[in-house]
């Protein structure tokens, strides 16, 4: 399994404690990673390529790498990934799509891929909540995994397709 993990982006995630190294690789299922730390918030989603992208090979041609390029795009627009309703303000956002060019040393079709995609906020008030819109984006997705830590507390839900609202209000 190939993990993606670079500078900055996800550092007040790792030091709140999440390890992007200790996910299972379920097709269907991907794992949503919340942090909120005063105005700070800030999200890592981890998606199985075969819901992503629809293939977990290297791309093997123009069409895949069509579709890489795509999809990095639509990533970079929070709104394909969260509706949270104008509260924050996008500060950066990365995702691992745009490495893969250059990132195939390992020739192993059997290996497992993830694409990563992380978003940073800047919110007035403190979020409780929102409505992950990535399911529209990837038909084959059908749950994510959320893990949340806030100056509140922490806690893990799950949602779906045909329940993709996230609260941690409690
Ligand atoms: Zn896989």
């Amino acid at each position: 399994m190939k993990t993606f993990t670079k500078g900055l982006s996800v550092a007040l995630l790792l030091s709140m404690g999440f390890s992007a190294h200790a996910q299972k690789h379920v097709h269907g299922e991907g794992e949503l990673l919340i942090a909120q730390e005063g105005s700070v918030l800030q999200m890592q989603f981890i998606i199985p390529a075969a819901d992503a992208l629809g293939f977990e090979h290297q791309a093997a041609n123009s069409a895949d790498k069509n579709a890489i390029d795509v999809l990095a795009q639509q990533l970079k627009n929070s709104s394909h990934a969260i509706d949270i309703k104008g509260q924050c303000i996008l500060q950066s956002t990365e995702n691992s799509l745009a490495h893969s060019h250059s990132d195939h040393d390992d020739h192993d079709d059997h290996d497992h891929h993830n694409v990563e995609a992380t978003y940073n906020f800047n919110c007035k008030t403190p979020v409780l909540g929102f409505s992950v819109t990535l399911f529209k984006l990837m038909p084959s997705l059908n749950a994510l995994n959320v893990q949340w830590i806030s100056n509140a507390g922490q806690g893990s839900t799950e949602v779906t397709r045909n329940n993709p609202v996230i609260s941690w209000q409690s």
